[in-house]
């Protein structure tokens, strides 16, 4: 068979890929070595993650929040296996969307390892031992990403896990070790401290969320401190060990000294890195750079013209949403048009309660490079829509240019900021003014006034409700 576009990987840069080559009327094929599609995203990570995350958040509520708004019930209890199962519900079904997006779309879906023949054929090695060869003029590699470990570490699957693990454990942890205090480490380890896990996690940089605004990684700690979390940072992990049922982590402090922790599960969440295994890059002459993802060119071209690569597998921010931006991007330039993407428009959500988001610098970055910035805060606690959920911990901070008020960057703690950060994304976008934005009427009383009153505090140093 012979296609104009052939994607490798089907998570949500692949996927989207194949969608968007379809819209644009070329004939597409996409390869997935799983029997489900979506990649990570969908079957171990954004998806699941978020599932137990909101079924482990309505435990907590019952627990703990319920009794305040007056409503008493008997002592909630946890059916875990049904929270699992309920967890694998919602990813079948949304795996099972996207095989109904690829045949509206008419993609043709190979299951099988895809690798390189030459620059214009991939074999696909199916799982019953039989291989087939087709042939694309374009080919998009969106072959993702798969857990780090750390060189001392044996990932036994059982007790020190990674986030895959995690997200299908036949039980609470007693005692949660995470290592890695990023994204992955305090989604997962909310998940488990709401069930009622002791968890720890131990982050070798001096601050959680390293990359994140200085304010928010502050912030973020001292809540989940509240919600009981443990943390030690600062601390480089130097061992991992199993010792039947339990796991002894052993660290070294900011002084030298070692220090060791104990408990039944340990997830090894410091980070992710690019899958090329089997992909046979050599045959098609597509080069890696020094850190082993793909080498693209300004286009997402590789070293050769007619194959690309998106996503995880490629430098940046290993994100869905950046993934399927890229997607779009490059079916759109092989399809003859000028796509447009800014990276520094990317927006990082983490799914913790409060949720914390952001856009565009942080006030580090502003610093590094030498910009002119003030600064506008405004905190959840003086709205009365937060007073009335009850979620009154966070803040929103924005950073905007001294001389011509053009917002820089948005940083948020506070109940749905996930959502709130797309107003920022928006006037980002349109290059808009701190003024701009606090002269927006936005609704009342919603937490998104906390994004106004940020504003205005930035643009001339008056908030109105504080
Ligand atoms: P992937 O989703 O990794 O998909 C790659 C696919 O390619 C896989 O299905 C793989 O099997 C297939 N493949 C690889 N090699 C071959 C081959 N040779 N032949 C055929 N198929 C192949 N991001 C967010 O934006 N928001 C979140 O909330 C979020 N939560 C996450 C939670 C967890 C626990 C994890 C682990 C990640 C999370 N992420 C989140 C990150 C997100 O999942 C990734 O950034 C995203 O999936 C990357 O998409 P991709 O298309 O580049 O690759
Ligand atoms: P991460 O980069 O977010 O965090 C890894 C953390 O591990 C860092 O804070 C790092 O300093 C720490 N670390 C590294 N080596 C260490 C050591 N020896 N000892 C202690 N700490 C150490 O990576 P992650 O949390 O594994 O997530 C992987 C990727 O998945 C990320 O790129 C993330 O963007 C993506 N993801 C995104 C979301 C989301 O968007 N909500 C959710 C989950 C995962």
């Amino acid at each position: 068979m012979k296609y104009d576009i052939i994607v490798i990987g089907s998570g949500p840069g692949g996927y989207i890929a194949a969608v968007r080559a379809s819209q644009l009327g070329k004939k597409v094929a996409i390869i997935e070595k799983y029997s489900t599609l979506g990649g990570t995203c969908l079957n171990v990570g954004c998806i699941p993650s978020k599932a137990l995350l909101d079924s482990s958040h309505h435990y907590y509520d019952a627990v703990h929040h319920f009794d305040i708004h007056g409503i008493s019930i008997e002592k909630p209890t946890v059916d875990f296996a049904k929270m699992v199962a309920r967890k694998e519900t919602v990813v079948s079904q949304t795996t099972a969307g996207i095989q109904y997006l690829m045949d509206k779309n008419k993609v043709d879906v190979y299951e099988g390892l895809g690798s390189f023949v030459d620059a214009t054929h991939v074999k696909i090695t199916k799982n019953d031992g039989t291989d087939e060869t087709i042939e694309g003029v374009n080919i998009i590699i969106a072959t993702g990403s798969k857990p780090s470990t750390l060189p001392f570490i044996s990932i036994d699957k059982e007790r020190v896990i990674t986030s895959t693990e995690a997200l299908k454990l036949s039980e609470i942890p007693k005692h949660l070790l995470v290592i890695g205090g990023g994204v992955i480490g305090l989604e997962l380890g909310s998940v488990y401290k709401r069930l009622g896990a002791d968890v720890t996690v131990i982050e070798y940089a001096p601050k959680i969320t390293p990359t994140m605004d200085a304010d928010v990684s502050k912030e973020l700690q001292k809540v989940l401190k509240k919600q009981g979390m443990k943390f030690a940072v600062g601390h480089g992990v130097s061992s991992v060990e199993r010792k039947g049922d339990e796991v002894e982590v052993k660290a070294t402090d900011k002084k030298g000294k070692e220090v060791t922790f104990t408990g039944d599960y340990c997830l090894v969440a410091v980070g992710r890195k690019p899958f090329t295994d089997g992909l046979n890059l050599a045959a098609a002459g597509v080069k890696l750079n020094d850190r082993k993802q793909v080498e693209v060119n300004n286009h997402l071209q590789t070293s050769t013209k007619n194959i690309y690569a998106i996503g995880d597998v490629i430098e940046g921010a290993m994100l869905a949403h950046k993934a399927e931006e890229e997607a779009v991007v490059v079916t759109e330039f092989i399809a003859g048009q000028k796509p447009h993407i800014d990276y520094n428009l990317i927006p990082g959500v983490v799914y913790t309660w409060p949720e914390v988001a952001a856009v565009g610098k942080t006030e580090q970055e502003l610093k590094d490079a030498g910009v002119d910035y003030k600064s506008g805060k405004f905190l959840m606690r003086a709205l009365g829509r937060s007073r009335a959920s009850g979620d009154i911990d966070g803040f929103v901070k924005i950073l905007a240019n001294k001389t011509t008020d053009e917002i820089l960057g948005v940083h948020m703690v506070g109940a749905r900021a996930a959502d709130l950060i797309m107003e920022a994304a928006v006037a980002m976008e349109y290059r808009a003014s701190a003024e701009d934005l606090a002269r927006i009427c936005h609704g009342h009383p919603t937490y998104s006034e906390a994004v106004k009153e940020a504003a205005k505090a930035a643009w001339d140093g008056k908030p109105l409700n504080a």
